[in-house]
């Protein structure tokens, strides 16, 4: 075989290097437009999460507030978890429904902790019921 000269051997060297560089960096740009993506939506699933969390714990609060200037009484009211039982509903949420809560600040049973939202994209929010008898 006849040796390749100096430019002959970079050529053939570049020919082969530029066909995986490329495809390299195709596939990065992919993955990173994928990431990109991804993380927007992260972002966007943690601002919706922080949402629901600011909307719930605002209500939450009045609801304390209530309590301590004795608009609302623990004795009478409790808290609820009011979900939405339709197709989408997980079931996390789905065991969820109808939990209930002490005022001002207890834990719900049932696992709910301290209220909804449960999770990202959770649609559950609590309402005030009056308290079960017995
Ligand atoms: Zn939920």
């Amino acid at each position: 075989m006849e040796k390749l000269t100096g430019a002959e051997e970079v050529l053939e060297f570049s020919r082969a290097d530029m066909t995986r560089i490329v495809s390299q960096r195709l596939k990065e740009d992919r993955e990173k437009r994928g990431t990109t993506a991804l993380l927007k939506e992260r972002v966007d699933l943690k601002k919706k999460i922080h949402e629901l969390e600011a909307a719930n714990e605002g209500y939450r609060a009045a609801n304390r507030d209530a309590v301590k200037r004795g608009i609302l009484d623990p004795d009478e009211w409790e808290r609820e978890w009011l979900g939405t039982p339709d197709g989408r509903i997980c079931s996390i949420c789905a065991g969820l429904v109808g939990a209930r809560a002490d005022l001002p600040s207890g834990d719900f049973d049932r696992g709910g902790g301290r209220g909804p939202p449960r999770h990202p994209r959770c649609r559950c929010c609590e309402i005030i019921v009056t308290r079960r008898l017995g």
